[in-house]
């Protein structure tokens, strides 16, 4: 939650003239002479980053230096300015406006988002032309930003101490400009909220403009309520998690990359539950080689210091798609190849993972984790491969671990076949998002069938506790790593179940350590809490 004065963003439109040009070889300088200006800006932009937040997010930065290289743009700038013997500012804006339309019509969500980084590094560029350096956006007072859309280099340069939080109209989750706290908010950007006061709700996805007494009062109420419960919380670190009647459970953490662990380890985590390796994959413009996959596993088992690491191998498709893999179009991508499917389809590319994570399975206890399983054939198949690579490894004298080898339960038929699977698998971690997708026949990725994505129905609760009994019945744990793991109004009824594991978001962990800690399991079973 978040209170304080709205403060509205306009970008400032650059009002470019067409002018003809009096010396088209001078004129092509001045823009030359403007991109580098740009591209010096930007190399100084991309130093801070890193030096502030990392490579990862002062990579665009990088990315649109690359851009104001192309030689497509460039060409096209120059031709303009040739050919039509017009001057910089208007060649820069049309090719912008062009290159934006491009990008605007592909089919790819990726290459879509591009075009607002088209819009940047020309507006980069017609500031320079325009004689005008001024980089910072000027933040009056902490308050909270509101913008149509936020482009990488504009959040960069606000004072992060000023800002309580963003809302923008534009913007996906998936684009890089995705920092805003509340993103695809409709609402106007003229003065009807610029200067208010404003509320944002996180939790519940919401905006006030100048709230009434009471709103603000309760909004106010929930603030304090959740810094004091943060604190309290903090006190719960290092505590086992161990129910009133002495049943335990592992609280572990959902991480994508490893700037997340230090959120794990803040949290208490026991352990690294899920490990979504495909973001490795997700942020590169090539397949990440052996050794820089290698690099990233180590480090996670080191700073794991002896906690389980369970790293889920690749899983793309669907939502998430690389455009390197250069995948076939597909009609429904959610049953198309993803996941495991694409890794038994390109050996090449599961065994480099493969040699990785047996690799950094030497520097600590790191689990192996296959998303996307529908058979008992597929999983011996993954098995023998896992085991070809192992056996070159050490045929190398490449030192190993023994790493875990464990499946996801994400489809109707794994849950379904979970007594044979278990035979295969050294644990199950149940995949409820997926789960649910799957079995109710409602795709996760549309909003608007929210109402009947619920992952409350009886056939994701009786799956899960089937799933369980199945996997004790073989002799191995079973947890669940899907939002559902995080949900606090099943907590008790995943101890019922005897679910043996709980990967969350880390900062989740010790809220359901707090659950765990006062319930008694056998009072809940006899309906007596
Ligand atoms: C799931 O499906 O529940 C899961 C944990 O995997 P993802 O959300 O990455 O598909
Ligand atoms: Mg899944």
């Amino acid at each position: 939650i978040a209170i304080g004065k709205i403060n509205v963003y306009k970008k400032e439109e650059q009002q470019v003239s067409r002018v003809k040009a009096a010396d088209t070889e001078a004129e092509i300088m001045r823009f030359r002479m403007a991109k580098e200006t740009a591209i010096r800006q930007l190399s100084e932009l991309y130093e801070k980053v890193l030096r502030e937040v990392g490579e990862e997010n002062a990579a665009i930065f990088e990315v649109h230096q690359m851009m104001l290289e192309d030689a497509g743009y460039n060409d096209s700038i120059e031709d303009m300015i040739r050919i039509q013997g017009i001057n910089a500012e208007c060649a820069v804006a049309d090719t912008a406006d062009n290159f934006v339309r491009m990008f605007m019509e592909m089919d790819d969500d990726y290459m879509r988002e591009r075009a607002a980084d088209v819009k940047d590094i020309s507006k980069r560029v017609l500031t320079i032309l325009n004689g005008d350096f001024k980089e910072a956006v000027a933040v009056k007072g902490a308050s909270i930003i509101v913008a149509d859309d936020l482009a990488p280099s504009e959040t960069v340069q606000l004072d992060k101490d000023m800002v309580l939080s963003f809302v923008t109209v534009h913007g996906s989750p998936n684009s890089h400009t995705a920092i805003p706290a509340l993103v695809g908010v409709s609402l106007p950007l003229d003065g009807a909220v610029d200067g208010k006061h404003g509320i944002v709700d996180g939790t519940e996805g919401k905006l006030y403009v100048d709230p009434d007494e009471e709103t603000l009062r309760r909004m106010k109420r929930r603030q304090q309520e959740e810094a004091e419960q943060k604190e309290l919380l903090q006190t719960l670190r290092g505590r086992e998690n161990v129910t009133l009647d002495g049943k335990k459970v592992m609280l572990y953490a959902n991480i994508g990359n490893l700037k997340d662990l230090a959120a794990v380890l803040q949290n208490d985590a026991g352990g690294i539950g899920l490990f979504r390796s495909e973001f490795i994959y997700l942020e590169r413009d090539d397949y990440p080689t052996e050794e820089e996959q290698f690099q990233i596993y180590k480090q996670a088992a080191e700073a794991m210091a002896g906690k389980r690491v369970i790293i889920r191998t690749l899983d793309i498709g669907a939502d998430k798609q690389c455009d390197y893999f250069q995948m076939e179009h597909e009609e429904n991508p959610a049953l198309g190849c993803r996941a495991i499917r694409i890794c038994l389809t390109r050996p090449e590319v599961f065994k480099t993972q493969l040699r990785a994570l047996f690799r950094a399975s030497a520097y600590g206890k790191v689990s192996i984790m296959y998303p996307m399983i529908t058979s008992v054939k597929e999983v011996k198949r993954i098995r023998e491969i896992a085991a070809s690579v192992k056996a070159e490894l050490s045929g190398q004298g490449i030192e190993i671990g023994e790493p875990e080898q464990g499946i996801m339960i994400e489809t109707p038929a794994a849950a379904l076949i979970s007594e044979e699977l278990a035979k295969e698998a050294d644990f199950f971690s149940i995949g409820t998002n997926d789960l649910t997708q799957y079995t109710l026949a409602v795709d996760r990725q549309n909003t608007k069938l929210d109402e009947f994505y619920d992952s409350h129905h009886p056939a994701i609760l009786r799956m899960i506790s089937m799933v369980v009994e199945n996997a004790h019945r073989a002799g191995i744990w079973a947890g669940i790593c899907g939002e559902l793991g995080a949900d606090q109004s099943l907590t008790r009824e995943f101890l019922a179940m005897g679910v043996d594991e709980l990967s969350v978001s880390p900062e989740s962990i010790l809220s359901i350590r707090k659950i765990v800690l006062e319930t008694n399991v056998e009072e809940y079973k006899a309906g007596r809490l």
